[in-house]
């Protein structure tokens, strides 16, 4: 049987059902997933003859002078070493070393390595015992450890790389020696080289499939081109726009113009008025006859959008339809407005927007994934903006959205005042004459639990703190809204909500008050249960008040111990901007929450870390721009491009011109 990259491993020497099954749960079934297990780290045997150090590698030779435990069922061995280079005697340990009884003896010549004890023995080091003639060589006492499971060992994985016949390591472009010196190399110099070869590797193949991408999508006409733009935007806005606002909204009137499909990420702190700038594309659009969709995470929020799109839609006499569960029957109206706002109905692909889908709108992009944005491509190639709140990180920027290009804005309307943020224990004085003086002014106050039932006793149940704050302001309304209730309800709940009032509300609710619900009357946001919220999750609930003229003031409410929640609220009660938070975020949590597999659709990163080699990530990005820029194609690099197809096909869809 010749051996492949494709071939199973079960296929291999030495891999019997037992070790393929071991095998299989870290996700190695072929060849080449055999080839990419890398290991986690390295042991190098140092030079004998060395003054050991305590705490690093060490090796010694010598003869044994005695050793002890070696009756039958002792477990623990040991042997004291005459190291007469050094001048000295060493202990060496090996526990469950019972074994070593019929190898070692009184008068062996022995090679140990491994790191120095505190009292200059060795507990369970490598060793080698020496024929008389031997010529010591410590590099037999390297080892490399794989990550494994139970039923194969490091030193398996090792033999099993063996068995690759070396004419695929060598076959298999780009980096044959960095694949090679990953799996067997000669000392750390070695590793580091290798693996900073391989993590380039793995970026430059990743930003190289996104620019190929962008490429792509520009050489496909976009469903409607725009060829003109309002000379003037104020006429639809109720407020004249901030300048990031125009500077976004001119990026926008750029893409839009240019022939090519807008491929679009608008970012900027929740309240910083990216609806605006949406409804600017959408008229801009519907100006040129072509429709807009605009997808929204929740049915609360559609209905908002919805709202808020007609006020400046009607002021630039342009047709807006909401469109939320099952089409009503006179559906076709709908499908003929210039704007159709909805939730993730609108992606259902039998839709039919009769005069061409000429945009798509995404709001709160984090929501959702590739799967969807790819759904709605199949509505030909119509401009996209997305938007986001949760502001990203540069590296999650560069990669997940990394066929984006990107608008931010980093500034609030003018006289918002920021939210005045504290942690507090639990819901005490200061919190409770707060809430008074805000509910007596009229104002509003969400409360927001984590969680619908108490799942355990720490966790007050919803309807027990709608209690709670009924009984602590008996003159206020308290509501509830929960994802569990009835879309008819929750609409009631969202009406009394926002409909102005003379009296004071309190409104109880889960996180789905998280994305977007604008309701500048609300000046009070307390989070019950605070350590349960992710950093950017806090942000965005935060967001909800500030959103008018008054002062507002956002109360963390939480006991915990954690650090790392302590940390978040730290963070939360002295953060400045939404950027900051979001690289704080990704900090304290790790790109890969971030990073989920559905939500880019590109494969798992092996080797590079997106935090800590974002040097390399920089590098990588600029090279295979610029290679894409002079040859968009990669026709004048097929080696490259096959190697892209093999690993990108899917993603790219390329399979057709690989
Ligand atoms: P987000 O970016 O979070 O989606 P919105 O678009 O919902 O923010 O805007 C938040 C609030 O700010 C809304 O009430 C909106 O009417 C208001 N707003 C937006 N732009 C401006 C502006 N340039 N001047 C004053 N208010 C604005
Ligand atoms: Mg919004």
């Amino acid at each position: 049987m010749s051996i492949t990259l494709t071939t199973p491993v079960k296929l291999l020497s030495g891999v019997g059902p037992s070790k393929a099954a071991a095998l299989k749960r870290l996700g190695i079934e072929t060849v080449d997933d055999l080839l990419h297990h890398y290991p986690t780290s390295y042991y190098f045997a140092p030079r004998y003859g060395e003054p050991l150090v305590t705490g690093t590698p060490g090796t010694v030779v010598g003869i044994v002078t005695s050793v002890s435990g070696s009756s039958w069922g002792t477990p623990k061995f040991t042997a004291v070493v005459d190291t007469s280079d050094r001048d000295g005697y060493t202990h060496v340990t090996w526990f469950n070393g019972g074994y070593l009884r019929n190898q070692i003896f009184k008068g062996s010549r022995l090679m140990v390595s491994g790191i120095v004890d505190r009292d200059g023995g060795f507990t369970n080091p490598a060793y080698r015992v020496l024929k008389p003639s031997e010529t010591p060589d410590p590099s037999v006492l390297n080892s490399v450890t794989y990550p494994v499971t139970k039923g194969i060992t490091s030193r398996e994985m090792s033999r099993l790389m063996l068995a690759i016949p070396r004419s695929l390591w060598w076959g298999r472009s780009p980096l044959p020696e960095a694949l090679w010196f990953i799996h067997f190399p000669e000392n750390q110099q070695c590793v580091d080289t290798a693996r900073r070869q391989l993590k380039y590797d793995e970026l430059f193949y990743m930003q190289l499939a996104l620019a190929v991408q962008q490429a792509k999508r520009a050489t496909v006409g976009p469903n409607v081109v725009c060829a003109s733009t309002p000379a003037d935007t104020t006429k639809y806005f109720p407020f004249n726009l901030t300048s990031e606002q125009m500077s976004a909204i001119g990026d926008i009137d750029a893409d839009l113009c240019s022939g090519r499909a807008m491929n679009r990420l608008l970012q900027g702190d929740v309240g910083c008025g990216k609806t605006a700038v949406a409804a600017y594309a959408a008229i801009l659009v519907a100006m040129n006859g072509g429709q807009t969709a605009i997808l929204c995470p929740t049915e609360i929020l559609a209905r908002q959008h919805y709202e808020t799109f007609k006020k400046y839609f009607d002021r630039a006499g342009v047709s807006v339809s909401l469109m939320i569960g099952n089409p009503p029957s006179d559906c076709k109206q709908i499908w003929g407005s210039d704007i159709v706002v909805g939730t993730t109905a609108l992606l259902n692909p039998d839709r039919h927007f009769t005069r061409g889908l000429g945009l798509v709108i995404i709001d709160e992009q984090h929501k959702f994934g590739v799967e969807q944005r790819a759904v709605l491509r199949r509505h030909g190639n119509p401009h996209v903006l997305v938007m986001t709140a949760t502001p990203i990180p540069r590296t999650i920027a560069m990669t997940v959205f990394g066929d984006l290009d990107v608008s931010s804005i980093k500034e609030l309307p003018p006289g918002r005042l920021p939210v005045e943020t504290t942690w507090h224990y639990d819901c005490d004085e200061a919190v409770m004459d707060r809430l008074h003086v805000e509910l007596e002014a009229g104002h509003q106050v969400y409360v927001v639990c984590p969680r619908i039932e108490a799942l355990n006793d720490e966790m007050r149940a919803v309807e027990e703190v709608v209690e709670e704050y009924r009984r602590l302001s008996p003159d206020a309304s308290v509501g509830v809204l929960h994802g569990q209730m009835s879309p008819e309800s929750k609409r009631l709940m969202q009406n009394w909500w926002t409909y102005p009032s003379d009296l004071g509300r309190i409104l109880v609710s889960t996180t789905v008050v998280e994305v977007g619900v604008d309701n500048p009357n609300a000046t009070v946001m307390v989070i019950e249960g605070a350590e349960r919220f992710g950093l950017a999750q806090l942000w965005q609930l935060r967001g909800r008040v500030g959103r008018g003229k008054d002062q507002a003031y956002c109360f963390l409410l939480s006991d915990t111990d954690s650090q790392d929640a302590r940390a978040r609220l730290r963070a939360m009660e002295t953060a400045t901007s939404g950027f900051e938070i979001a690289e704080q975020d990704l900090i304290l949590r790790g790109p890969g929450d971030l990073l989920s597999t559905s939500q880019h659709g590109l494969p798992d990163l092996k080797i590079a870390d997106l935090v800590a080699d974002y040097d390399i990530l920089l590098e990588a990005r600029e090279d295979a721009q610029n290679l894409v820029r002079r040859n968009p194609d990669l026709s004048g690099h097929p080696e490259m491009r096959a190697e892209l197809v093999k690993r990108f096909g899917d993603y790219l869809d390329l399979g057709d011109v690989g």
